[in-house]
Formats: C-alpha cells, sequence, structure tokens
C-alpha cells in the first residue's frame, strides 16, 4: 500500500520557513511582504478558498489586504481596483480569485496585473517565461506539486509524466514545469482517446479534471505515483478528488490525499511566490 504524500504537513513546513525568513527581513529593514486578495461575488467555494489564503499569510506573519466586492461589480471597476493596487508600493502581491461572474473577462483582468505582482503566475507574460525556461513567477498548483515531489525524493528526469487536464491554471503550467524537470510529458484532456491506456503506462500520473473517481484504481501502473488535484464536493458534502484514491492507493507506490494534499501546497507556493515578490520591489541600498 502506498505511501501518502503529506501536503498538509509540507506545506506547514514550508509556512514556518518563510515566516522564519519575513523576520530576518523585518530585522535588516526590509517591509513584510504584502498580499492584496480580490473577491467578487459569494460563491462558497471561493469564499473558502479566500478565507485559507488570508489565514495563511497571518501564519507566515505577512501583511494582507482583502477586497470583497458585490458581484454588480464591473470590468471598469475591477481594472481600475487593479490599476491602483499596481501602483501602490505597499502591495507585493495581487491575486484575484477565479472564477469571476459570468459578466467579466477574466483574461483581460489578469493581463491587467502587472507581471511583478502576479502571484498566480497566470499572466501570459509569466506563463511564457515558464515555457522558455526562464519562469519567474510560476503558477502555485504545479509549482506546489514539483515541491512535494521533490521534498519525497521523488525523481522526475526521464520518467514518464501523464497529466489529465489541460486548463490554463493546472494542467498546462504543470506540463510546462515537467518539461523543465526533463520528464517525458503526456497532457490529456476531454478529447483524449483512450485515458485509460495513456494513464496506465504513466510512471508519475498528475490528475486535475474536476470529475470526481475519474481516474480508476486498476488504471495505475504499479509503483506509480498519482497525484489527485481534484476537489470535487460530492452530493453528501464529502470532498474527494478526481481518482479513486482507495483502490489506487493498493497500486501505486506513493499518492496525495483529497483533502490534505495538493491544496495546501498551492497555499504555500502563494506565499513563497508572494515573498519572492517582496524581494523584486526592495529597493536598492542608497
Ligand atoms: P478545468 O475545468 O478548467 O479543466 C479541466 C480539464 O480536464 C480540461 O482540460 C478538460 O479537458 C479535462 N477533462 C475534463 N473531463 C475529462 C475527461 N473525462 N477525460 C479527460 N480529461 C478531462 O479545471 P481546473 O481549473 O484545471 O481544475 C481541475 C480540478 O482541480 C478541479 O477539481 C479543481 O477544483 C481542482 N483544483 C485544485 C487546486 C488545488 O489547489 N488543489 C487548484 C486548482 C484546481
Amino acid at each position: 500500500t502506498a505511501q501518502i504524500l503529506d501536503g498538509k504537513a509540507v506545506a506547514e513546513q514550508r509556512l514556518q520557513k518563510i515566516a522564519e525568513q519575513v523576520a530576518k527581513r523585518r530585522k535588516q529593514g526590509l517591509r513584510t511582504p504584502c498580499l492584496a486578495v480580490v473577491l467578487v461575488g459569494n460563491d462558497p467555494a471561493s469564499t473558502v478558498y479566500v478565507r485559507n489564503k488570508k489565514f495563511a499569510c497571518e501564519k507566515a506573519s505577512f501583511a494582507s489586504r482583502s477586497y470583497e466586492l458585490p458581484a454588480s461589480t464591473t470590468q471598469e471597476e475591477l481594472l481600475q481596483l487593479i490599476d491602483e493596487l499596481n501602483a501602490s508600493p505597499a502591495v507585493d502581491g495581487i491575486l484575484v480569485q477565479l472564477p469571476l461572474p459570468p459578466h467579466l473577462n477574466s483574461q483581460s483582468i489578469i493581463e491587467r496585473i502587472q507581471p511583478d505582482k502576479d502571484v498566480d503566475g497566470f499572466h501570459p507574460y509569466n506563463v511564457g517565461r515558464l515555457a522558455v525556461r526562464m519562469p519567474l513567477m510560476r503558477p502555485c498548483t504545479p509549482k506546489g506539486v514539483m515541491t512535494l515531489l521533490e521534498t519525497y525524493g521523488v525523481e522526475i528526469r526521464g520518467k514518464k509524466v501523464v497529466i489529465v487536464g489541460a486548463s490554463n491554471i493546472v494542467g498546462r503550467p504543470q506540463a510546462l514545469e515537467m518539461l523543465l524537470a526533463e520528464a517525458t510529458v503526456t497532457v490529456c484532456h476531454k478529447a483524449t482517446q483512450n485515458l485509460e491506456h495513456e494513464v496506465s503506462e504513466a510512471d508519475i500520473v498528475i490528475v486535475a479534471a474536476g470529475k470526481p473517481k475519474l481516474v480508476k484504481g486498476s488504471w495505475i501502473k504499479p509503483g506509480a505515483i498519482v497525484v489527485d488535484v481534484g476537489i470535487n464536493r460530492l452530493d453528501n458534502g464529502q470532498l474527494c478528488g478526481d481518482v479513486e484514491f482507495e483502490a489506487a492507493k493498493e497500486r501505486a507506490a506513493m499518492i496525495t490525499p483529497v483533502p490534505g494534499g495538493v491544496g495546501p501546497m498551492t497555499i504555500a507556493t502563494l506565499l513563497e511566490n508572494t515573498l519572492y515578490a517582496a524581494t523584486l520591489h526592495d529597493k536598492p541600498a542608497a
């Protein structure tokens, strides 16, 4: 039975390390990193994510600012807030919680964020930097997965990695991260013809489809490493991933649980990105 990749514990350790670095910055007379979190409307999942992000800021002793705007907010109003946060020397990172209400154009909002404050790593500039192997701000979930695997000593170079899901925020940048680590990468999506076959060849499989138990335990190659990014709320209120956990656990060498796997790593990486953004904003000594 598989070893559990304990994202919750690894994320706690990272938050502690970040807090130490923040304390060191203060001693050196440098600013406390500050994350601005923008939530539009009151989507229940988004509200929980935003609350967790603010809580993590407290744990890492970051400053945070919170902008909770009504669902009726216009594109122009949101763009204006982004412009203000871009211009504010007190703000290091800007996070606009997605999804936005349907009348707003997320892509043009994302593109308005200054790349050096784009701590989600979703701006095309930052995605492009990752694509050409010169990463700056890296998308949080894929980077968090890399950190988790690295912490457990998983070797990536030369491995066959199969990613299920090709979204802009998880699957695609995950493929770029894995390429950067010199894996052989296959990306599956809705049009993939034989998902079972693709998954069964993976040394490492990363699933981000948003479909509960899409990947069956019997598909997993014995000894493979399984990373489940999916977060699905079932009718009974339980959270479950995109992988049949119990069955997969019997075949895999290592597996992430849901919850307590990738989710906490995403938040820890967001804070790492915000700390990195703060270093970009440090003024050179006069
Ligand atoms: P999305 O809906 O934007 O993308 C889903 C992708 O999966 C698409 O590329 C689609 O083609 C593919 N897909 C859907 N059904 C498929 C099928 N039957 N076979 C093969 N491919 C299929 O979703 P997303 O934003 O990438 O999120 C995916 C999941 O990850 C969701 O459950 C989301 O809640 C979760 N998520 C978790 C974290 C975290 O921190 N743990 C972060 C972001 C997203």
